[in-house]
């Protein structure tokens, strides 16, 4: 499909798109750039490219596709380093969690004659580095790509075929709309989850190893999104900030609400609070994005109790089931 793929940052992603195209014949050459040798030499060990470079301009010289998997806050000094060396006719896409950001900073970098259509996968776990990817991430899982009014059809055409050919059902949105949609999906969700989380971490040591040890009554599967890289989370919640803090509105004032129903103890109007969240979760495994197995398809081997700690429970269930960032 594409005769050099170039991809900046080989952490989960990079390194499971380079799985993916390796694998579904997508790419004839894979040039792999990352910021650290160590990194770097990881991903050469695990043989997820044909050129591994430090440099990011000459990972994307004679590249058909490029695609930045680094942290959004790195954008500005990636493009700085690649605009220069992108062949005329390229395709350069990014798999950034937030896109209406993306658009401003990367746009003006842009030569004429590349074709830039931001892209973000909505597939991801909570684990980071070239060790963490694999192939079948993408797999039933949505891709949005939100390309301008203008942007070449037949660019667009061939990312969508690399995005549906990797597994991914591929979706076109507005950016702006793309950064509403995900902040309630996913951003605010993970703000969530750090901040129980958090509360937990501040409570003093007697009452927190119990929570750890009774961690499977709830708090567990918050810690699996809280254990999310911090340094994406960061970037997201930078870059994002409209978004979120307009859904965190709407979430603080329902809370509120429910907070009100149980000191008031209005059983009637829980019951049918939680009879609706149950069938939105119902709707979701009907959509094919998760599954109905009981605790999230975790094996169980023994009783509860015997359960490990958290971080070690959720690395299965994640690969089996696409859970993770966005899902
Ligand atoms: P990751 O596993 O932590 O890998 C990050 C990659 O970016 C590594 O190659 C790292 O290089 C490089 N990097 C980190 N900071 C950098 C900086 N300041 N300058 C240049 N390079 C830097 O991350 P990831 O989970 O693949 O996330 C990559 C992108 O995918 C992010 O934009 C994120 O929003 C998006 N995304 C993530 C998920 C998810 O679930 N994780 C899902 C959808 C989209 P070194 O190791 O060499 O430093």
């Amino acid at each position: 499909m594409f005769d050099k793929l170039a991809l900046i940052g080989i952490g989960l992603i990079g390194s499971s798109i380079a799985r993916a195209a390796r694998l579904n014949g997508l790419a004839r050459t894979i040039a792999i750039a990352t910021r650290q040798q160590a990194t770097l030499e990881e991903a050469r060990a695990l043989g997820l490219g044909d050129h591994y470079t430090r440099s990011n301009a000459e990972a994307v010289r004679d590249a058909d596709l490029v695609i930045l998997c680094v942290p959004v806050g790195a954008y500005a000094a990636v493009m700085a380093d690649i605009a220069p060396a992108l062949k005329p006719g390229a395709i350069l896409s990014d798999v950034g969690s937030v896109k209406g950001q993306v658009v401003k900073v990367v746009e003006p970098f842009v030569p004429a004659g590349v074709h830039f259509i931001p892209g973000h996968p909505i597939a991801g776990t909570e684990h980071s580095g070239p060790a963490a990817g694999f192939p079948e991430l993408f797999v039933g899982r949505w891709c949005i790509l939100t390309p301008r009014r203008d942007t070449d059809p037949v660019a667009l055409d061939r990312l969508t075929s690399f995005w549906g050919a990797m597994g991914s059902n591929v979706e076109r949105m507005d950016p702006a709309h793309h950064d509403l949609v995900l902040a309630i999906t996913s951003h605010v969700p993970h703000l969530i989850a750090y901040n129980i989380v958090g509360t937990v971490a501040d409570l003093e040591t007697h009452t927190r190893s119990e929570v750890i040890k009774f961690s499977a009554s709830g708090f567990r599967d918050f810690t699996r999104i809280a254990a999310s890289d911090p340094v994406m989370w960061r970037d997201v919640f930078l870059t994002n900030r409209d978004a979120v803090l307009e859904m965190l509105g709407r979430f603080l004032e329902d809370l509120s609400q429910l907070q009100r129903a149980v000191r008031v103890g209005d059983g009637p109007a829980m019951e049918a609070l939680f009879t609706r969240t149950r069938a939105i979760r119902r709707s979701i495994i009907t959509a094919g994005q998760e599954t109905a197995a009981a605790d999230f398809g975790r094996p169980h081997g023994g009783s509860e109790a015997a359960t490990p700690t958290a971080p070690d429970v959720p690395r299965i269930g994640i690969r089996e089931h696409g859970g993770g960032e966005d899902a």
